[in-house]
């Protein structure tokens, strides 16, 4: 199944709406998976009434609007069947308009509400400024590799062009293994080229450089702006992951 294809209730939003966006943070708050309430939560409850869907909130943010109004953002786990009766399970984000985007129909209208959620891109840079914090991306960039933003990534020393592709393909793999953790994209299973930006702080044509690289080995595939880990990554990871539950078996038959 192509990227296209996927069930995806969010459009993908395009590298410079994100540029855009990106960095007008209004008062952003992380709060835990308990604090899921307000509009998402009602969205949730009516999905898994109506069409017997599980949807679990992992992370949440709460952006603090005028007049005392609340937006919440969330990262949820959701399992279900799509509209053509295709068994899906992933991570995506949803937000306080995930019920309003629901009832419209073109993927123009539901662009708009986006466009205009006070809450999504303030959530996902909070979100992209945490993980770059966890990994130690920009200790690392500035401090120990001495990264210059403005020179270009086909000109940048080879440690620091190895440093970004790593960094990507660990993003992406983490994602793949680990999807509650949230790297900062929209959905499980791809992340776009500007929010891998804003994760690993490097410009844009910076991290779509590091992915034609990897895409040349084989390890990413793109469909700008959307970067994923190709087929044969996956099925490596499965396959590791598969060596790796065998290991376990057999230590605990060792131990038992
Ligand atoms: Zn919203």
């Amino acid at each position: 199944m192509s990227l296209a294809e996927s069930f995806r209730k969010y459009p993908q939003f395009s590298n410079s709406e994100v540029a855009e966006t990106i960095g007008n943070s209004k008062s952003v708050r992380k709060l835990g998976p308990s604090d899921f309430f307000g509009p998402v939560s009602s969205w949730a409850k009516d999905r898994e009434r109506i069409y017997g869907e599980t949807i679990v909130p992992r992370h949440v943010y709460v952006i603090d609007l005028p007049k005392g109004q609340k937006h919440r953002v969330a990262w949820v786990y959701h399992e279900g069947f799509t509209p053509d009766n295709m068994p899906f399970c992933q991570h995506e984000i949803a937000c306080d308009c995930s019920g309003e985007i629901e009832e419209l129909y073109s993927p123009e209208e539901k662009e708009a509400v986006i466009e205009e959620c006070p809450g999504l891109m303030p959530a996902l840079e909070l979100q992209a400024l945490a993980v770059n914090k966890a990994l130690q991306i920009d200790d690392i960039l500035q401090h120990a590799l001495k990264f210059h933003k403005e020179t270009p990534m086909d000109e940048q020393p080879e440690l620091i062009q190895a440093f970004v592709g790593a960094s990507l393909f660990h993003l992406l793999k983490n994602d793949y293994l680990y999807p509650r953790s949230w790297i900062a994209n929209v959905e499980s299973g791809w992340t776009m080229t500007a929010l891998a930006s804003k994760v690993l702080n490097v410009p844009g044509e910076g991290v779509e450089w590091a992915a034609g690289e990897l895409e040349q080995q084989d390890i990413v595939q793109i469909e700008s702006p959307v970067i994923s880990l190709s087929e044969k990554m996956k099925q490596k990871l499965e396959e590791e992951k598969a060596r790796r539950e065998m290991f376990k078996f057999f230590e605990g038959q060792m131990t038992a």
